[in-house]
């Protein structure tokens, strides 16, 4: 076998290895009790379970996920591949890139999708924000709301991760191992996990509070920490928000009809989007879904 493919496929189950480790003992870590608890230290957000009161929706993401819209999301860079890659730019820096340490590619390349998860991620929350508001939806948040997204949302996301990625002109190892990170760290900042960063580490990489906080029902958190491996891509930026030793006290999208976990299936929450279509910000919704419930 190829001695790079051996590399690769050694380096992405080490790495495999470590995420599986982490996300068992994510699930035997006890919440502590009491209000004095140290969000620096590695514990539980809600009792561990595999089971809680999301898995009704979310348990079926990964599943219209492998056969709706990854099928699509290949059919769709196939096409471009195939059939428009002559008029287009492609593969731009891969002159200079090739030649760069696998090392300093991966963090290049992780760099570089954390840029584009900025742009694209806040142009679903300002124009998307019914559809990426199904993955703000989650009262409860763990691993598995990684994975909550709608196919719509989850689309754009696959297609311009690998875009930006392939234009610019990774090494498919650089390309494949970068990605392979970003969806760990994204899985980890998703968990049922309190841990905050100390400075100066929190300014530099997403924790898993960083991103509760982009999750929290708070207005002063709405539309902040777009990133998911760099938080200095965040602060540059100005959308950077992680009050210390704090957590958010409610999660949601203030979208009532979606945050209605007791009420809600999965085909209401896969059609909810389109009947709320329009609407434009996390904030704007907010007030927009009251004033519906209020007749106004
Ligand atoms: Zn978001
Ligand atoms: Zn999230």
């Amino acid at each position: 076998m190829d001695e790079r493919l051996i590399s690769l496929l050694s380096m992405a189950a080490t790495l495999t290895l470590v995420a599986v480790v982490f996300f068992f003992i994510s699930l035997l870590l006890p919440k502590p009790e009491g209000k004095t608890e140290n969000l620096r230290n590695f514990h539980c957000a809600h009792p561990p379970s595999l089971i809680n009161k999301e898995f009704k929706c979310e348990a079926f993401y990964p599943l219209i996920s492998s056969l709706i819209t990854q099928p699509l999301v290949l059919f769709f860079i196939y096409a471009i591949m195939a059939f428009g890659v002559d008029d287009l730019p492609y593969q731009m820096f891969n002159h200079y890139i090739a030649d760069v340490p696998i090392v300093v590619q991966v963090l290049l390349g992780l760099l570089v999708i954390d840029i584009s998860i900025w742009i694209r991620h806040g142009f679903v929350h300002k124009y998307l924000w019914s559809f990426h508001a199904v993955h703000h939806s989650a009262e409860e948040i763990s691993w598995m709301t990684t994975t909550r997204l709608h196919p719509l949302d989850q689309f754009v996301m696959s297609v311009m991760d690998f875009v930006v990625l392939y234009v610019i002109g990774f090494s498919a190892e650089g390309m494949t191992l970068a990605l392979l990170i970003k969806n760990w760290n994204n899985m980890f900042v998703h968990s049922n996990i309190v841990l905050d960063y100390p400075k100066p580490w929190k300014y530099i990489f997403v924790s898993p509070n960083m991103h509760r906080w982009h999750h929290a029902k708070e207005k002063e958190a709405h539309d902040k920490n777009f990133c998911v491996v760099f938080a200095f891509v965040d602060y540059i930026m100005g959308t950077y928000y992680v009050p210390d030793n704090a957590l958010p006290k409610a999660y949601g999208s203030d979208i009532p009809e979606l945050d209605d976990i007791a009420h809600k299936t999965i085909l209401s929450e896969l059609w909810l989007p389109f009947k709320t279509m329009g609407r434009t910000t996390q904030i704007d919704d907010g007030a927009q879904a009251k004033a519906q419930i209020a007749g106004e």
